[in-house]
């Protein structure tokens, strides 16, 4: 009994002591620079903001209802305001709605940079119009913020890349490495008419681009439980996407004399089944990368927790577990969104119709997603198909150890001194995904500060942005240049 206890002691003391060595060698990863004065811009850069934000560049589901004129306005507006870049740049303008600024650096050797946004904004529902505090396309501006339908997403990052260069221009600032800025026309739809077009245009061009930055993470305060300082994400890796129709035909008929299972009860039964068997979590992917960042930043205890994630993984799963939004970072995400059935109230229908969208979690993949439900249905009377709408395979996961994402985040400590940076994975899609062809660097963040309230204003009501954050932006996009040509 005795020697039972003894070993007991033995093994705790063991357990204790390596859980203390790996929290006390869980070091910062934060880089340490010297804080850089923001750059002075005046009063102008927040007027056109205001005016880029009027015009009406909105994205339609139909491509159809596309106002061409607004978009042709807000590129003769962007030449107009910005006449350094347009007398010292070329602009290529790629399918006629989507742009191409290219910065020639003197030296071909290095790799060139590419800055994203997009020129569309997503519609303003005209239910939500009466809770607008100011309308969505005048870009008012009142109480320090820009308010307006593209205010972060994105027409801040147009403006706010393009002021930077402008500002360098200015200073006669000649960067060694090509700069692009690339403006796709139709993001928030898929980006096959704009940005697709554009990565391909390049790799025609043999270009290889050192690395892509584009919208995805912010710096956000109150997002990491146990961590004070407001924290800028950077999507290291995006999701993948595919909606899978699940449709059942069976003989219909008089609602008197029903079958034991309906089309309607198979096709419940298949979707309650991929609702209760979800994609299994993954604690080693790109969603758990930030613990290794804001980890170190933590008291003790919960530094102990991170730093051992060996053994408190389920402790730490089950927390992420409990919101939507973290328990979608672990696995692939299972929505059904559309159901349809039945006509009449005593017919019983012929078909039932579903469908499933699928978050594909970097590692799996669409065919995976495929096999997988139907596995999980297993069952010979549903056919299940791809919509019309194109899959997209996860996005590879861009290096940390990469000078890419070196100069990013010491741009990001440079010019946010109170800031932690900590990678992240992104859980909808943006327009960078089409550049994979062409860097392996890509990295998604907008470097504007949001809290909570912010983030749903975002495709929401009354969105708008900081007018000090944006002079921040403005400041963080004119360091990165001169940090990348380094
Ligand atoms: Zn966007």
């Amino acid at each position: 009994m005795k020697k039972v206890l003894l070993f007991l002691l033995v093994a705790l003391l063991l357990l204790a002591a390596v859980l203390i060595f790996r929290t006390l060698s869980f070091h910062s990863k934060q880089i340490k620079v010297e804080a850089v004065q923001l750059y002075k811009t005046d009063d102008a850069v927040i007027q056109r903001l205001s005016q880029a934000i009027q015009f009406k560049t909105v994205s339609y589901q139909d491509s159809g209802k596309m106002d061409t004129s607004a978009f042709n306005g807000l590129h003769r507006f962007l030449q107009h305001s910005f006449p350094l870049i347009d007398s010292l740049l070329t602009l290529e303008k790629i399918n006629t709605y989507s742009l191409l600024y290219k910065w020639r650096g003197s030296n071909p050797e290095l790799k060139p940079i590419l800055l994203m946004a997009h020129q569309d904004v997503v519609p303003v529902d005209p239910l939500t119009l009466p809770g607008w505090e100011h309308p969505p396309f005048e870009g008012v501006v009142k109480d320090g913020f820009v308010f307006g339908r593209g205010a972060l997403d994105i027409k801040s990052g147009i403006t706010g890349e393009m002021e930077a260069v402008e500002y360098l221009l200015r200073e006669g600032f000649k960067p060694e490495r090509t700069v692009y800025l690339a403006y796709g026309h139709d993001e928030e739809i898929g980006g096959r008419q704009g940005a697709l077009q554009i990565a391909n245009h390049l790799q025609q061009q043999n270009v290889e681009l050192e690395y892509v930055l584009d919208e995805g993470g912010s710096i956000i305060s109150g997002i990491v439980p146990g961590i004070e300082k407001p924290v800028a994400i950077i999507g290291i890796a995006e999701k993948g996407y595919v909606s899978l129709e699940l449709s059942v035909e069976e003989e219909g008929g008089h609602s008197s004399m029903p079958p034991k299972q309906s089309a309607i009860g198979i096709l419940s039964a298949a979707i309650t089944k991929l609702e209760t068997h979800p994609f299994p979590t993954k604690m080693d992917g790109p969603g758990a990368v930030m613990f290794d960042y804001v980890g170190p930043e933590m008291a003790f205890g919960m530094r102990l927790v991170f730093a051992n994630r060996w053994l408190f993984g389920p402790v730490i799963e089950s927390q992420l577990d409990k919101k939507n939004s973290t328990r979608a970072t672990m696995h692939t995400t299972t929505a059904a969104t559309i159901f349809n059935s039945g006509e009449k109230e005593n017919v019983l229908p012929i078909k039932a119709k579903a469908v499933v969208n699928f978050r594909i979690m970097p590692g799996d993949s669409v065919q995976g997603v495929i096999d997988y439900v139907k596995r999980v249905i297993n069952d010979e009377r549903i056919k299940i198909t791809t919509t019309s709408q194109d899959p997209d395979e996860p996005s590879g996961v861009s290096d940390l150890s990469s000078s890419a994402f070196g100069v990013i985040h010491k741009t990001t400590a440079e010019i946010f001194p109170d800031v932690l940076v900590a990678p992240y994975l992104v859980l909808g899609a943006t327009d960078s995904k089409h550049y994979k062809n062409i860097t392996k660097n890509i990295f998604r963040f907008e470097p504007t500060r949001l809290d909570d309230a912010d983030l749903k204003r975002i495709h929401g009501t009354d969105e708008r942005i900081s007018i000090e954050s944006y002079k921040e932006t403005i400041s963080f996009y004119i360091q990165l240049i001169k940090n990348s040509n380094e």
